[in-house]
């Protein structure tokens, strides 16, 4: 497979290339092309395997189109930790650079004031700890009824760090008609009984 076969938007396409990505990696490879036709992906991959352009070049491509309303992100991509958070947003950054498309960083750390003034302003994809998505909305800022694509990156972590009620919180409050793309390095049986209550037939890929 060649990017060129993935059929990503031309200016994510150009991005990349500008990026000096060659060949997608086997995570990319299997998971682009099920989340670009609008299916659930399982992904079963470690850090490094290139895992996080595997859902932000599809989430970039199906959301080039249309713009957020003023506090209803479009899209939501769940991390562990703000490290991992933050560079997630860089990864967005580096691959969004040649669309219009606005992002917000909800982490703790940080005052409330300014992630609030962002998400006022509409966001296309927010990249959040879960705790502080969860802080927001019951501050009643953050109208979560128009997210398009959920990601849960590193799902295996969120488990050891306690965070599971919290996932399965923030799945219970986007709209069921929602894709989901689903990260996890391994699958625990309390990682299983997530994604069997909360994807949909979805396209398994392990690397
Ligand atoms: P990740 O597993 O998402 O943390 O990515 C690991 C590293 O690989 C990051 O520095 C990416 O910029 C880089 N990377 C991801 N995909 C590719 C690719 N197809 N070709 C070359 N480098 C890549």
């Amino acid at each position: 497979t060649t990017f060129a076969d993935l059929d990503l938007n031309p200016k994510v396409q150009k991005a990349i290339t500008e990026a000096g990505y060659e060949t997608p990696t086997p995570i990319q490879a299997g998971a682009i092309p099920p989340a670009l036709q609008g299916r659930d992906v399982l992904g079963i991959a470690q850090t490094g395997t290139g895992k996080t352009a595997s859902f932000t070049l599809p989430m970039i491509t199906m959301l080039a189109r249309g713009r957020a309303r003023a506090r209803m992100p479009r899209s939501l991509v769940l991390c562990p930790t703000r490290e991992l958070a933050a560079q997630v947003a860089e990864n967005f950054d580096i691959y969004a650079k040649n669309v219009k498309l606005t992002k917000a960083l909800l982490i703790g750390g940080v005052s409330f004031k300014e992630q609030e003034a962002a998400i006022d302003k509409g966001v296309d994809v927010l990249i959040a700890t879960p705790g502080r998505l969860l802080d927001h909305f019951e501050r009643g800022k953050l109208i979560l009824n128009d997210v398009k694509v959920m990601v849960v990156d590193e799902a295996d972590r969120m488990l050891d760090m306690g965070f599971i009620p919290d996932i399965e919180r923030i799945f219970g409050l986007v709209p069921f008609t929602r894709q989901t793309l689903f990260f996890s390095a391994t699958m625990a049986p309390e990682i299983e009984r997530i994604t069997n209550t909360f994807l949909s037939n979805p396209e398994k890929i392990e690397v």
